[in-house]
């Protein structure tokens, strides 16, 4: 009988291609070569089978392995099979966008281990034989061989590339592989943990295998000394600890932090690493070389050798969301994952996802709560500026002016928070009213100053700033409301001499760039920072006594129902990054509604109280996280299309125990050119909904529309734009 593989392809069709193994065995997980079509293709073996539903005499057979040992092991490709079926995404897209580029194609893998060499008879007989003339040099390197391999490093340090190339050519040497490093143990002490510190540290250390544990932790208050306490205590046990991060903050400070700290290699993977680099990370945590693996998003998806334990910082951050293709919940698979491999998994922040809030409240994961600043640090005052009947400054109220003013004189620092980048949100017509609107889109384009250009922040429009209004010819264009770059303005004039830094997408491109742009931002010395929610997270920033929150409104208002969390969220969070060290620290508010019941909530009982009532509010809207969402976005140039393709979409999802909203226009019902919908469909169980909807998905792809319409689908989505 022969074995039928079951070989996983990256093309988007949710299904695997049955092949006969050929002479070489094929292990599962392992890159194989195939025939496909008229072409090869690398494919990934997802299982063995006996049984195929095709012609067995007929099917191919693979043309070569490429992997004797497999490049995903049974763990993470079990895990990646069920991220397929939980997000609905075809497998062979998954595989393959889980492993680094370079390993996508059927090249070997790189030879284990590291470059060295051991001494060759020859060069043994040389070294014991007086007679022979040497230069000191070569002795000290046949010497340094003599008491064992070294690596090549090594032994160019020890005596120089051209001894080394001179005893090699003399056959005195022989080349080898030596097996990487072990982990170096040490790493410098940290401050003495405060006994809520000890105590979430040591219910981690404890759990047996998998516990789910949610660090509950105002900002400052050492969450991260937690982490590096219990990492160090699961290297100790000789096993990996994965650290997730939001992009933002996996600066080079980050990592000089754990490095320092640990004492141990560890391997960064982020959105700015070369292939080479990428690759070089990734199979340092399969083989076990790297003691830590700290990364964004997408580091979920590394095999572990020896794993320990995983940690996810800040893991109500949306970054975690992939938005687009492969649409999964780092956050979430990682408690997957953890489950799979038997380890702890700790999930850290100071303003819990409601999610893992309703999770802890069901029993699910266990909170460990850390509830003071750690050090002498004081908890931020915070204060609400009443913007109306205010005089306002290109949107800064008086109070607010004078605060950074004195904030500046005591020779400290400054947070200009606002979540718009650009001069204006709108560039208006003073004569006719007309605005300047993309053409493509249903939103105004926003006017940035320094290049002279409008920009589309939702298609990437751009043209030239117009001189005169193209509908009136009247030359009175006022730039309405701000952005950071105008608020950099009015804070370069309005304080002179105070240096002014802008923090956002447009100051920051290249990695480069944004990490030398906040590696100087703790630096001591009066300052005013402006900046998006870029600023919110990440650095350290000793000498911040003053947050200022320039448009809450903007929040208040939304009508995604996560508003309202979010908003929380961020203000707490931008919040934290004031008075950090002994000085306190002042947050202001500025708002047209200083009534407002959230608003007031979170001023009188903190992010906790906040949470507890949108977790209420939710409950009594049936809204995630007591219901389970899954969107279906649609896209197309042709309107009547799309409402055809939705409608028979939305009929089609009749369903018991599924409730469909829809078809309803997006939050944006035109980007880029083209109409956008959705329909959203709801249940109150999770394994109905996902018993439901591959068979829904198999209808959608049979619609007679399917072709011309863009569509996907986000289940469990986190906003429904
Ligand atoms: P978080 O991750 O919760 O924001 P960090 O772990 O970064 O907090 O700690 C905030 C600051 O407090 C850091 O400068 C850290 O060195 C310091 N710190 C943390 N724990 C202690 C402690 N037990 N004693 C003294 N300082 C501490
Ligand atoms: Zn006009
Ligand atoms: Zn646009």
């Amino acid at each position: 009988m022969t074995s039928i593989l079951r070989v996983a392809l990256p093309v988007p069709l949710p299904k695997l291609f049955d092949y006969r193994e050929g002479d070489t065995p094929a292990a599962v997980g392992s890159r194989v070569r195939v025939p496909f079509g008229r072409n090869e293709r690398v494919g990934i073996v997802a299982a063995r089978t006996d049984a195929t539903e095709f012609d067995e005499e007929r099917l191919k057979p693979v043309t070569a392995v490429v992997d004797e040992v497999p490049l995903l092991d049974g763990e993470l490709l079990a895990t990646l099979r069920w991220a397929s079926r939980y997000y609905q995404h075809p497998l062979g897209e998954v595989l393959f966008g889980a492993i680094p580029i370079r390993l996508r194609a059927a090249r070997a893998l790189p030879q284990q281990g590291i470059a060295g060499f051991a001494l060759a008879a020859g060069g043994r007989a040389a070294l014991t034989d007086p007679a022979r003339r040497r230069a000191a040099r070569t002795d000290a390197l046949l010497a340094a061989l003599a008491d064992g391999p070294r690596s090549t490093a090594q032994l160019d340090a020890l005596a120089g590339a051209a001894a080394r190339r001179n005893a090699a050519a003399r056959g005195w040497i022989d080349p080898v592989r030596l097996a990487a490093a072990p982990a170096t143990t040490g790493g410098s002490p940290g401050p003495t943990l405060n006994p809520q510190q000890r105590d979430a540290a040591e219910a981690v250390m404890g759990a047996p295998g998998f516990g789910a544990f949610l660090l509950d932790g105002v900002t400052g208050s050492g969450k991260t000394e937690v982490y590096l306490e219990v990492i160090r205590d699961c290297l100790a046990r000789a096993r990996q600890a994965l650290v997730l991060v939001p992009e933002i903050a996996l600066t080079p400070q980050t990592l000089r932090r754990f490095r320092d700290r640990l004492g141990v290699d560890v391997a960064a993977l982020h959105s700015g690493l070369g292939e080479g680099e990428r690759e070089r990370a990734w199979l340092s945590a399969a083989r076990g070389e790297a003691g830590v693996v700290l990364g964004t998003r997408s580091a979920i998806w590394v095999p572990l050798a020896r794993p320990g334990l995983i940690v996810v910082d800040e893991e109500h951050d949306t970054s975690y969301k992939q938005q687009d293709g492969f649409r999964y919940h780092a956050r979430d698979v990682a408690v997957v994952r953890a489950k799979a491999l038997d380890v702890p998994i700790m999930l850290g922040s100071a303003t819990p996802s409601l999610e893992s809030l309703a999770n802890v409240a069901a029993g699910r994961y266990n909170r460990l709560r850390l509830d003071h600043r750690a050090g002498l640090a004081q908890p931020p005052a915070l204060r609400v500026v009443d913007l109306r009947h205010q005089r306002l400054q290109h949107g800064l109220a008086v109070p607010t002016l004078e605060a950074i003013a004195a904030c500046v004189a005591r020779d400290e620092q400054v947070l200009v928070f606002k979540n718009r980048r650009g001069y204006a949100p709108v560039l208006l017509c003073h004569d006719c009213g007309w605005s300047a609107h993309c053409p493509d889109c249903d939103r105004a384009l926003t006017l940035h100053r320094a290049d002279a250009r409008l920009r589309c922040h939702h298609c990437g429009f751009e043209q030239r700033v117009p001189r005169a209004c193209p509908t009136c010819g009247g030359l009175a264009l006022n730039a309405v409301g701000e952005g950071t770059e105008r608020l950099e303005e009015i804070l370069k004039q309005r304080f002179d001499g105070v240096p002014v830094v802008r923090v956002d997408r447009d100051t920051t491109r290249g990695r480069r760039l944004r990490d030398a742009l906040l590696d100087s931002l703790p630096d001591a010395g009066a300052r005013i920072l402006v900046g998006t929610q870029m600023l919110a997270k990440g650095h350290d920033l000793p000498h911040l006594t003053l947050v200022v929150v320039v448009g809450v409104d903007e929040g208040l208002y939304s009508i995604d129902f996560r508003a309202s969390e979010r908003l929380g969220q961020l203000i707490v969070q931008v919040a934290g990054r004031a008075g950090r060290a002994e000085r306190p620290g002042t947050v202001m508010l500025q708002t047209h509604a200083p009534d407002n019941a959230l608003l007031g909530v979170l001023l009188d009982g903190g992010y906790r109280a906040l949470a507890q009532r949108l977790l209420q509010e939710r409950r009594e809207a049936s809204l995630p996280p007591f219901a389970q969402f899954a969107l279906l976005r649609a896209e197309a140039k042709d309107k009547a299309m799309l409402e055809r393709f939705l409608g028979a979409a939305a009929r089609a999802a009749a369903h018991e125990g599924i409730v469909v909203h829809g078809p309803l226009a997006a939050p944006m019902p035109r980007r880029a050119g083209a109409d956008r919908a959705q329909v959203l469909i709801e249940s109150s169980d999770r394994s109905m909904l996902q018993a439901f909807l591959p068979g829904w998905l198999d209808a959608l792809r049979a619609l007679p529309d399917e072709r011309r319409v863009r569509w996907s689908i986000d289940v469990d989505p986190v906003d429904l734009y």
